[in-house]
């Protein structure tokens, strides 16, 4: 592949594609500064588009870092400058589109650090983002893209064998191939994949499913739905009637669960991380919807402290199917980055549910919400539970049993 041609056809995807930049739309980009190259392509990208204004933020972890460590008062990590919320509030008040490049230079920066300052961090964070979480994303104000940019750090914690410029040479490969920027017809190949995700979801919602069973070593896993319960996948609408794709790669698709139905157990198939910190061979049980026991190869303590931050943080806020065809899990690669890992294997999220998962969902009060097992909380994370072993089942609401996927597979495209 001609690895600038690729690069430039992938800047073109995420603006057209991804954000569906329209002409005197703002956008919002941030990065890791290492990926200021591959940054300032898109932001080209985006004024060939129309962009109005291209407002970049390019970040290093190492900054995050300083701050959980060295605050001398611990109230100072629940500090939100006032500029922060302003920025979020002005991008869900004019309908601009928000762009996030991720893939740290430093994958250890936040690991280590005291739990308990690190979840106090994330949740400020999260607070000034409300409006944008609830508006932007909740209610498609925002045309949203999260997509990845290779740095070496990265691409050193990926690859054994390889050094410097060489690993992040092969990570740009392999997301490039991913993302399927290695194809001429790039835009045209995510018009086709775009249709195959709409018709897989309408096809899973005509089921009416009440229930999805995961089955294999270690798992047998029963997650329930509720009535209003739909399967998205692909691109999404937003408030200006705009189509775009919230994740480059996506290959899922997904709902919210009824999460009092949950029930058994799980083996996680993929390492994920919590907070910086890579958790690997977890294991996790639970009872009436509730997460209550589990046990973890590495990482166990962060996941506990994670899991008992808010009472919603035991609890399920997604489902999704994703087959062995996904070209993340045909990579062979575990990335150590969840926009990537995600789109590897089916999984399942402890926190936040999203709204539009549910037929009418936007509009629902609080307790009508509650009344269907929307689930609510500052967290969400995503733990992969499939490979080519795992089977899922659907049980239909009349009682049929319908095979989705064997062996990892899809039963029918
Ligand atoms: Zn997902
Ligand atoms: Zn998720």
């Amino acid at each position: 592949m001609n690895h600038e041609v690729a690069l430039e056809r992938y800047a073109e995807l995420i603006i057209r594609k991804g954000c569906n930049i329209q002409p005197g739309q703002s956008l919002y980009l941030g990065a890791d500064a290492e990926s200021r190259d591959f940054a300032i392509k898109v932001v080209e990208a985006a004024y060939q588009a129309g962009a109005r204004f291209v407002h970049v933020d390019l970040g290093d972890d190492r900054i995050q870092r300083s701050r959980i460590l060295h605050s001398q008062q611990e109230e100072f990590l629940d500090h939100i400058p006032r500029s922060l919320p302003v920025r979020f509030d002005e991008a869900v008040e004019e309908q601009g589109a928000m762009l996030r490049l991720v893939g740290t230079s430093d994958p250890e920066a936040l690991s280590g650090l005291d739990a308990d300052r690190t979840n106090r961090c994330r949740i400020a964070g999260h607070k000034a983002a409300t409006r944008f979480f609830d508006d932007g994303i909740g209610r498609s104000a925002v045309q949203w893209c999260v997509a990845s940019a290779a740095t070496i750090g990265w691409a050193e914690s990926i690859f054994d064998h390889l050094d410097g410029v060489a690993a992040r040479d092969e990570l740009w490969e392999q997301l490039l191939t991913i993302v399927r920027a290695d194809r001429e017809d790039c835009l045209g190949a995510w018009e086709e994949h775009n249709r195959q995700l709409k018709s897989r979801g309408k096809a899973l919602n005509e089921l009416k499913i009440e229930r999805l069973r995961f089955n294999g070593p270690g798992t047998d896993l029963t997650v329930g739905l509720s009535h209003a319960a739909r399967f998205e996948g692909g691109g999404a609408i937003s408030q200006r009637g705009q189509e775009f794709i919230p994740n480059l790669p996506t290959e899922e698709v997904f709902t919210t669960p009824d999460y009092r139905m949950t029930e058994g157990t799980v083996q996680v198939t993929r390492p994920f991380l919590v907070n910086g910190t890579l958790v690997e061979g977890l294991t996790i049980e639970f009872k009436d919807g509730v997460l209550s026991d589990f046990t973890a190869q590495k990482g166990g303590e962060t996941f506990r402290s994670y899991i008992d931050s808010d009472p919603g943080a035991r609890r399920l806020g997604e489902v999704a199917l994703v087959g062995i065809d996904s070209p993340v899990f045909q990579s062979g690669h575990v990335f150590r980055e969840i926009l990537l890992d995600e789109n590897a294997a089916c999984h399942v999220a402890v926190g936040n549910a999203y709204k539009t998962c549910l037929e009418g969902g936007v509009e629902m009060t609080p307790e009508q919400l509650e009344a269907i097992g929307w689930n609510s909380s500052t967290a969400h994370t995503d733990m992969m539970i499939s490979n080519e072993e795992v089977d899922v089942t659907a049980v239909t609401t009349s009682g049929d049993e319908v095979p989705l996927l064997v062996n990892g597979a899809w039963v029918s495209q």
